[in-house]
């Protein structure tokens, strides 16, 4: 009992040295984290992590005192916990599109993403190109982070100039410098597979990097403007369209803050749009997507989620009704925002939003409220009354003005159109449990199944109607839908 544990905790940057000496050999690392947030509080500094400074490794808050005894612990914000508090942000704006996994204590974070990309097959006569709706990637962490940027190594089999499998990649025109978050890179990395910076004006333009795959360049300035019209949606569409006056929809319940003026435009904003706000906020600029519109006299904005990249140069996508102006906030109101009917910004922690058309804060506006569960929205659709919000994803049959876009198309209406075609052909089935080629997973009900009546090319039912058209690019129907555009 009488020798007493030591441990040494150096701060943040190494300017300050404290000696943590725990009441019990057992006592958990977890009181030290407890005590460094009196001095390192959340609000400020955000997550915090303990680095074991001889082996590098982070220190579980679940170890016992007596397994670090001696040993100089160094205190880490804006490391690994609040990178994977930032993968979590995207996550929840970004909704099924990404997700991320991390083990506690690694300094890596695999990402995961479930949006539109290309991919290479040899089975297919043609370009052998197709749109395949899984990818993987790796960040990896490193000691200096965020200091230095993270690495990023490419995990799935893609088609893409600067994507390659197994290969360390950086999204084109992405600086470190300017905005060093992981939440702004993955973002620009999901930006980079959807092609949705990709260049479009005049020559095709590669960023500072080379291209990694020349022939990947070559196919994708051929196809350009397809690549850019399956980004600008799978990227930037506003996934739950409002239709209507957002105060007449029966589906949503909406909250006032503060007082409206009775003047200007009137914002909502969805539940995400304004819980991300901080966060986005902190790191760097990020666009508002949403959609606008006006009823009688009065215009209306909403708001629908948050996408990070505002600060990196690129144009506004077309769903875009505003910006969020990042930390360094004030002075940073460039030419791309003035466009923009809506700005936002945080202050205290607190959403204050701002027409471009006033040159005062606005005084009210309205949020989602906790009402309903995401899940009965589309079921509930058909029996309400007025104006629903629908919730769905684009289809080529929508955008055709087909009518009745207030209607949702059901499953059943989807196969129906597409079988009478089918059926005066044949096409080869695998007796093996067959993988989708857009999602990866495997299929085990037939009745799950849908043939693209053009190429045959075979998918679950679910992700071609989700997909909004064939994912095999050498196919009429493809999603790519312009034609191949000449180099001239
Ligand atoms: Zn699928
Ligand atoms: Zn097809």
């Amino acid at each position: 009992m009488a020798e007493l544990l030591q441990i040494f905790v150096r701060s943040p940057g190494g300017a300050r040295f404290f000696t943590w000496e725990p009441p019990t050999n057992e006592t958990p690392v977890a009181h030290l984290f407890e005590s460094l947030r009196l001095e390192y509080p959340e609000a400020k500094h955000g997550p915090i992590d303990l680095v074991d400074e001889s082996s590098g490794k982070m220190v579980s808050p679940t170890l016992p005192a007596r397994a670090v005894d001696n040993r100089v612990l160094a205190v880490r914000t804006r490391y690994i916990t609040d990178a994977v508090a930032q993968a979590d942000a995207l996550q929840k704006q970004e909704g099924s599109a990404f997700d991320y996994n991390h083990e506690p204590g690694a300094s890596t974070i695999e990402l995961v993403f479930r949006s539109p990309g290309l991919d290479r097959v040899d089975s297919l006569d043609g370009s052998g190109v197709v749109v395949k709706g899984h990818h993987r990637a790796m960040l990896i962490l490193p000691g200096d982070f965020p200091a230095k940027p993270p690495h990023i190594l490419w995990q799935s089999s893609v088609f893409h100039p600067n994507l390659s499998v197994d290969l360390a990649v950086w999204p084109p025109g992405y600086d470190w410098a300017r905005t060093p978050s992981s939440l702004g890179l993955v973002g620009a990395l999901m930006d980079t597979l959807s092609g949705a910076n990709v260049r479009i004006s005049g020559r095709f333009v590669f960023w500072r990097r080379r291209e990694i795959n020349r022939r990947a360049a070559g196919w994708y300035r051929t196809n350009r403007r397809g690549v850019a019209a399956l980004a600008a949606w799978s990227r930037y569409a506003a996934e739950a369209p409002i239709a209507g006056y957002p105060l007449d929809s029966t589906e949503v319940d909406w909250e006032l803050r503060g007082e409206l003026s009775g003047t200007g435009s009137t914002v909502f904003l969805s539940r995400r749009a304004i819980a991300g706000m901080p966060e986005f906020g902190s790191r760097g600029a990020a666009w508002l997507i949403g959609q606008k519109s006006s009823r009688g006299q009065s215009d209306w904005l909403y708001v629908d989620r948050l996408a990070p990249g505002a600060d990196q140069g690129s144009p506004a996508p077309a769903s875009a009704v505003g910006v969020l102006l990042g930390p360094t906030g004030n002075g940073s109101v460039t030419e791309q925002y003035v466009s923009l009917p809506l700005r936002a910004r945080v202050l205290d922690g607190n959403v204050v939003l701002r027409l471009n058309s006033g040159s005062d804060d606005l005084t009210g506006f309205m949020v989602e409220a906790e009402e309903f569960a995401s899940d009965e929205r589309v079921s509930s659709t058909t029996q309400s009354i007025g104006h629903p919000i629908t919730i769905r994803g684009p289809s080529p049959q929508q955008s055709d003005g087909s009518g009745g876009a207030d209607e949702p198309e059901s499953e059943a209406e989807v196969a129906e159109s597409v079988e009478p075609e089918v059926a005066d052909r044949l096409f080869p089935r695998d007796l093996e449990a067959p993988v989708c080629m857009y999602c990866g997973i495997v299929c085990v009900r037939s009745e799950d199944w849908g043939a693209c009546p053009d190429c045959g090319f075979v998918v679950h039912e679910e992700c071609l109607h989700q997909l909004g058209g064939c994912p095999n690019t050498d196919c009429p129907r493809s999603v790519l839908k312009s034609q191949p555009v000449d180099e001239s």
